[in-house]
């Protein structure tokens, strides 16, 4: 790519030795995974390995490991079983104002069906309001839904706390540990979270392949069809997807530490200087726990969307928001649920790097920015 990608938070490209380990898979080894014969059991068993690495990511036992076709799949899954399990009228779900897409509308199609939402706001910071969180729960909560890492923000929730708080109320807790997963570590051995999200083209595999990360006794199949997945989810498995999803977990388990230093050194640096050289700069969820790769800033009194149609013009590419909503053109609801301001939502313009960016590319990029706020700022009409 000719250009700077500062993107990864939609996705990451596929690392050279994760597209060497799927593409065996594509002719040479073409087996169906569920067939008797040694081509099925071959491709069966490097499924099987993909599931260990994938559970190794995050701590699980194997079994666990549901493969699906994205996190969004998982997603529904998680919500589709949890209801399963509290099918009484007057359920109610659980969830935070900051939620991705995926949950959002999983939830908003259950309360299609007559279930109660209530949604958990943010504080300005990013915070969650955990108090609100704790009183909302009650006997009727089928599943509370707290991300693990803000896509927009990088802001983290203490998952630890809302877990042992959900098992202490017997409640199921599912996590979105979408942007969570190989960027910070997660050990779902030391921790009583029901269901767990990620997926694999988060974290420099393939895109069209997930994992509900669950125990087999708590999943209702969403797809219905044969066997695959011990029966937890019909369909012939994407071999070669879930090859590289493997691999990308092993990759992420071994580097997590050094991607994570990394990007955090190029990130801090963008931030600092930025800050420093463009008046009304300002970072949303600066003061919480980060994912290190993130930053969401604002300049005031730049559009968002106007920027990064500028920085996309310097082959720099940047988001507002979600890339799952980016065709709705309406401002970020994160910093919209942060701030309460449209205008602050308005502005808010994602860098989310990884560990393949360069310090070379960082000053290019505050160049670029700098210049182009000037030049925006310049063009305006006086107020
Ligand atoms: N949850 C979060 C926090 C995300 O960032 C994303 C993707 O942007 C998803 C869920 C959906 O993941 P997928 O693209 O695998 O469906």
């Amino acid at each position: 790519m000719k250009g700077i990608y500062f993107d990864n938070n939609a996705t990451t490209p596929v690392l050279p030795d994760i597209v060497a380990t799927m593409l065996p898979f594509f002719g040479e080894h073409t087996g169906n995974a569920s067939s008797a014969h040694a081509a099925g059991v071959q491709a069966r068993t490097a499924v099987e390995r993909a599931r260990g690495q994938v559970a190794q990511l995050v701590g699980a036992d194997p079994s666990h490991v549901l493969f699906t076709s994205s996190a969004t799949e998982a997603i529904n899954t998680a919500f589709h079983s949890a209801l399963c399990f509290s099918p009484d009228a007057g359920s109610q779900i659980v969830l935070t104002a900051v939620e991705h897409a995926a949950v959002r509308q999983c939830a908003v199609a259950a309360k299609a069906r007559g279930v109660k939402l209530i949604e958990i706001p943010v504080r300005a910071s990013g915070e969650l309001v955990l108090k609100q969180l704790e009183e909302a729960i009650s006997n009727d909560t089928s599943v509370v839904s707290v991300m693990w890492a803000n896509n927009e923000t990088g802001v983290i929730f203490p998952i630890p706390q809302i877990a042992q708080l959900c098992d202490e109320r017997g409640v199921s807790l599912h996590v979105d540990a979408v942007q969570a997963a190989g960027k910070i570590p997660i050990d779902l051995e030391q921790l009583p979270i029901d269901y767990l999200s990620i997926s694999a083209h988060k974290l420099f595999g393939p895109k069209g392949v997930g994992a509900l990360v669950a125990s087999p006794k708590l999943v209702r199949p969403l797809v219905h069809g044969g066997n695959q997945e011990s029966g937890r989810r019909g369909g012939t498995e994407n071999v070669p997807a879930i090859i590289g999803f493997g691999e990308a977990a092993r990759l992420a388990t071994l580097e997590l530490e050094h991607r994570a230093s990394s990007t955090a050194l190029l990130r801090d640096r963008l931030e600092r200087v930025l800050f420093q050289r463009i008046n009304g700069c300002y970072i949303n969820g600066v003061d919480q726990p980060r994912i290190s790769n993130t930053t969401n800033l604002g300049f005031d009194g730049i559009d968002g969307d106007v920027l990064c149609g500028v920085l996309d013009a310097a082959d720099i590419y940047v988001s507002t928001g979600s890339a799952c909503s980016s065709d709705t053109l309406s401002p970020s609801h994160v910093v919209m649920a942060m701030t309460g301001s449209y205008e602050r939502a308005g502005e808010a313009v994602r860098f989310s790097l990884s560990h393949l960016n360069t310090d070379s590319e960082i000053d290019r990029a505050i160049g670029v920015v700098e210049q182009s706020i000037a030049s925006l700022r310049s063009t305006q009409a006086p107020a």
